[in-house]
């Protein structure tokens, strides 16, 4: 059986019965973990679990049929991939004996350790992983929530129909038209997703719309991400198609009249991609799960286990970051691995030992050159955290091609490893 039905697993669950995965139907489970999310964090820890320890089940909670990756969607936006090569199935975790239900993750309760399904029906947990992902916090942008009934502005900072939506924007915007990105105050997503971004339109107008204008307004003082590196390219490869201001937040939109209201002045586009403030997903605020800026939930970094919450763990881009640790699918894999890792020891008897871990995020800048900054964080008792290795990581020399090969090789070796 590779393919579990969800209605049997109700009835199962029901009956207070056991549920079976392929591969232990017969083995008296050490306990069940429940996920909710099946990105780059939740997907990771549903398969190491099931692949440290075949004898735990895990049940995966994921309200979309298919992952739909963020890295590589910038390259979508420029023409330069597809959304069917950043798309991946959940048929490769099954196969590892997940159990993955789609359905949304309504509450939690810590106390009786259940998790509340939107279609009905309790599941109970041993552990539960909550990587959530990011919500959008709209009312921060003024105008954001009336706008979005128009499709006439998009943020895009979740892949899929608004990668699509926005991809169609620019290729029925008029040559000589401007396409304005706007960026929220750090910490966001991705630090340097939003300059590829940039980089990518810009290559595509230089290719397709000469005329066109890539407007980037920045919230941040600066580039956050870097910056030598980006902007070098943007000079060299751009010229005057692509302006970048900083200290330019947007404190407000108007759909009708396709402004940007910034603090001091208002600016025009024919295309607003504008990326309002996030916080944890959802389900983590209404679990108690946020500690810190009325955002971010904060964990023990030796086994992502919620500061507040005994019992669950948080991934991901839900987690009140460490110092110098970006919101990155390469971050929130490597927070699975620790999760997964503790959660097998704790389910074994044993005790969880701290773990080093590694960032790295590549970053196009054309449509072949990319450019990469890389991290090593390991756990420091003294400060109780996770702290960035003395001498390790960096960024680039400069842009490449051989970077752009290994940007690609990065991806498709983060998507087997979290997927497949
Ligand atoms: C344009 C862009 C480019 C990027 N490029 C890179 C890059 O090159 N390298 C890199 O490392 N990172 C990159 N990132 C960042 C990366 O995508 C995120 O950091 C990563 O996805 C975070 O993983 P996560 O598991 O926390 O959340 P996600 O991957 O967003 O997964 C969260 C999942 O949880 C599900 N979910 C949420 N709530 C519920 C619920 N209540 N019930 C059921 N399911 C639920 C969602 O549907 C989603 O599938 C980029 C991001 C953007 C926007």
């Amino acid at each position: 059986m590779t393919e579990f039905k969800r209605r049997d697993f109700l009835k199962l669950a029901a009956a207070g019965a056991t549920l079976s995965a392929a591969g232990c139907a017969t083995m008296a489970p050490k306990g069940r973990v429940v996920v909710i999310g099946g990105g780059f964090g939740g997907a990771t820890a549903a398969k190491y679990i099931r692949m440290w320890d075949p004898a735990i089940e895990v049940v995966l909670v994921e309200r979309d049929g298919a992952f739909v990756s963020c890295p590589i969607s910038n390259l979508v936006l420029a023409g330069y991939s597809t959304m069917q090569e950043i798309t991946t199935g959940y048929d490769g975790l099954r196969r590892h004996g997940v159990q993955v239900v789609r359905d949304e993750a309504t509450a939690i309760d810590a106390a009786k350790k259940t998790v509340k399904l939107a279609r009905g029906g309790d599941l109970t947990y041993d552990r539960l992983v909550v990587s959530p992902g990011i919500d959008f916090t709209f009312a921060e942008v003024a105008g954001y929530e009336a706008a979005m009934g128009t499709g006439r502005v998009l943020h895009a900072w979740k892949a899929g129909p608004q990668t699509v939506d926005l991809r169609k924007q620019l290729e029925q915007m008029k040559d000589g038209g401007v396409y304005i990105l706007s960026i929220p105050v750090a910490p966001y997503r991705c630090p340097p997703g939003p300059y590829e971004r940039a980089s990518m339109v810009a290559a595509y107008f230089k290719q397709a719309k000469p005329r066109s204008k890539v407007l980037v307004l920045d919230a941040n003082p600066d580039v956050t991400s870097k910056p030598g590196l980006f902007k070098a390219a943007w000079k060299d490869l751009y010229g005057s198609t692509l302006e970048y201001r900083g200290n330019a937040k947007a404190v407000g939109i108007d759909a009708k009249t396709m402004t940007v209201k910034l603090e001091v002045e208002d600016v025009k586009g024919d295309v607003l991609n504008v990326v309002p403030p996030h916080a944890a997903g959802e389900i983590a605020r209404k679990a108690g799960l946020i500690t810190t800026n009325n955002r971010w939930c904060d964990v023990d970094w030796r086994t992502m286990e919620s500061k507040v919450v005994k019992g669950v763990h948080v991934l991901g881009d839900a987690t009140l970051s460490g110092p110098g640790m970006p919101k990155s699918g390469s971050m929130a894999n490597n927070h699975a691995k620790i999760a997964a890792a503790a959660i097998v020891e704790m389910l074994n008897g044993r005790s969880p030992a701290p773990v080093k871990i590694i960032n790295t995020c590549y970053s196009f800048v054309s449509q072949k050159e990319a450019i990469r900054v890389s991290s090593v964080h390991e756990w420091d008792a003294t400060q109780g955290t996770l702290i960035a290795v003395k001498g390790s990581g960096g960024v680039s020399a400069a842009r490449s091609e051989a970077e752009g090969t290994f940007a690609w090789h990065w991806a498709k070796t983060i998507w087997a490893d979290s997927l497949a």
